[in-house]
């Protein structure tokens, strides 16, 4: 397992939850080809008032009018749960994998890693409508529109990895696996046992001295020398000093060395 440096600050040890969540997604998966899907999302979230976004079996081709109001069709525009209306629609399968939340680690932001299963593929399409312009009550008449941006996604699984907080959580990385059979189970280890996916443990050590070795986990900032399988005296992060380069301080009385922290 490799470890992670964390940024540290007075009142501030972390590590960056994108870049862990960006880094373990590419060993487990295709990230390149998860990008399909990553746009497709991003398009329903970035689609202002007057697109309207509609998803549809890769396979089914319309024209313009097929789009016309009052279709059948299925759309897709709820920016802020757009996973789960991918669900509700119909289109794919959810199950979370992994959640981390940043009070419980020293990751920056909360953690979520769903399976998306896309059992067939299928493609979000953009249209444009232009509308008349009215003033005064009722419907606003639509006059023509626009097919515009069209993105497909291929069958598979897709492993996507959002971080934020509980107001708001954003993808950040999404990574494709061939096939639609993967155990939820089976992924939580894939991704929670990736080397580069350490949010929960820190260790500290001083360069002045080897026997000052302290350790912490479950994002406490409560470092014990005993976890660490030393003698040296617990200390509270809190409590550190004289902070530089991600650096501070020996707690120990007397030293004079600068401690230093992994995250793993
Ligand atoms: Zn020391």
């Amino acid at each position: 397992m490799t470890s992670q440096t964390p940024t540290v600050d007075q009142y501030s040890l972390t590590v960056d939850a994108d870049d862990v969540v960006r880094e373990t997604l590419s060993n487990v998966g295709d990230t390149e080809r998860g990008q399909a899907f990553e746009d497709a999302m991003s398009a329903v979230r970035c689609a202002d008032s007057r697109t309207t976004t509609f998803i549809l079996p890769a396979s089914v081709n319309l024209d313009l009018d097929s789009y016309a109001p009052d279709n059948d069709l299925t759309e897709i525009n709820d920016w802020r749960n757009v996973l789960t209306s991918l669900e509700d629609s119909g289109f794919a399968k959810l199950a979370r994998v992994l959640t981390e939340d940043s009070d419980g680690s020293y990751a920056s932001d909360d953690i979520t890693v769903t399976a998306v299963t896309v059992p067939e593929g299928f493609k979000v399409v953009e249209v444009r409508y232009d509308y008349a312009p009215m003033f005064g009550l009722g419907r606003i008449p639509v006059t023509g529109g626009t097919v515009g941006e069209t993105w497909e996604v291929p069958a598979g699984t897709y492993i996507v990895g959002e971080t934020g907080n509980y107001a708001r959580m954003d993808t950040v990385a999404v990574a494709y696996l061939e096939g639609t059979d993967h155990d939820a189970e089976d992924l939580f280890f894939t991704v929670a046992e990736n080397e580069e996916f350490g949010v929960s443990r820190a260790s500290s050590g001083c360069d002045a001295d080897e026997t000052h070795q302290w350790e912490a986990e479950g994002g406490s900032w409560r470092f014990r020398g005993e976890y660490a399988g030393g003698e040296a005296p617990d200390y509270d992060f809190d409590d550190a000093e004289d902070f530089s380069d991600d650096t501070h301080a020996c707690p120990v009385e007397g030293c004079t060395g600068r401690v230093g922290y992994t995250v793993y």
